[in-house]
């Protein structure tokens, strides 16, 4: 009979814990630029590439780290400063890993700025699962990948190589792919990412000059990777990236693409 009201008492709790995300679904919040707070079906929360205290199109309150909450995982597209963001800070006050191109992570702990322990060493084409039921892969990206961090015996600035920048699949206890292309160019092998990994949702860059612009990324959604959903993102942070989702949706025609032309501090569920 105590047992019974146990097990009673304890599926309350977890129907409650559940509430706090969608029942069985994805919540992603989009800070701005390429910074993602991911909560998966399961309750787990990734923060994808968090720049968030130096962003410039960042809603005012969502400019604290403290507010964040408990995060489980932090993923780092490449070494440039709004994509590295807030990263090692978030991975270090959870005391959670922060995977990242394994070439910027080895930098990290031989120039002793993260623990080893939270700087493990991944690569393109390699999956981690570290959930049960949630799978990341690393793959290509069209870029660069070079950090600017603060020489420990210096003191000055100094730029450090940081592996090659990479993107990630990553597929959620649902089933439900998403895939985070972080900073890319156009390039043809983004059909085989499509048809490999069938992803569900695209987190497309289009603001240009750096990475793809409007017309790059639509050829890129319809022609090559075909999503169910397009959402744009890196654009309109700096005079540079000019891109914008209206002129992606442009480009873009005619589809069964949906996109999410969001603001920065919106939050979907999927
Ligand atoms: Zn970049």
């Amino acid at each position: 009979m105590i047992f019974r009201l146990l097990s009673a008492i304890t599926a309350a709790c977890l129907a409650f814990a559940g509430t706090a995300h969608a029942q069985g679904k994805a919540e992603l919040l989009w800070y701005s630029q390429a910074a993602f707070k991911l909560t998966t079906p399961g309750g787990k929360v990734i923060m994808i590439d968090p720049w968030i205290m130096g962003a410039t199109k960042i809603p005012p309150e969502l400019k604290d780290l403290g507010k964040i909450g408990k995060v489980d995982l932090v993923l780092v597209t490449h070494g440039h400063g709004d994509h590295l963001g807030d990263a090692m800070e978030i991975a270090k006050t959870n005391n959670v890993p922060m995977w990242a191109p394994a070439g910027l992570n080895q930098w990290l702990a031989t120039l002793g700025m993260m623990p080893a322990n939270l700087v493990p060493r991944m690569n393109k084409g390699g999956t981690i699962e570290p959930f049960p039921g949630v799978k990341i892969t690393m793959v290509h990206a069209e870029h660069s990948s070079e950090m600017i961090l603060k020489d420990p015996a210096t003191g000055k600035n100094t730029s450090y190589p940081a592996g090659e920048p990479v993107g990630f699949i990553i597929q959620l206890e649902n089933g439900f792919k998403i895939y985070h292309m972080g900073d890319t160019g156009l390039f043809g092998d983004m059909k085989l990412i499509g048809e490999y990994y069938k992803p569900d949702l695209l987190l497309v860059p289009i603001g240009g000059h750096y990475v793809m612009d409007p017309k790059d990324a639509a050829y890129a959604a319809k022609e090559l990777i075909k999503p169910k959903m397009a959402w744009p993102m890196h654009y309109a942070s700096n005079p540079f990236l000019r891109g914008t989702p209206a002129e992606f949706k442009a480009a873009l025609g005619q589809t069964s693409i949906q996109v999410i032309d969001a603001e920065p501090g919106t939050k979907k569920t999927f």
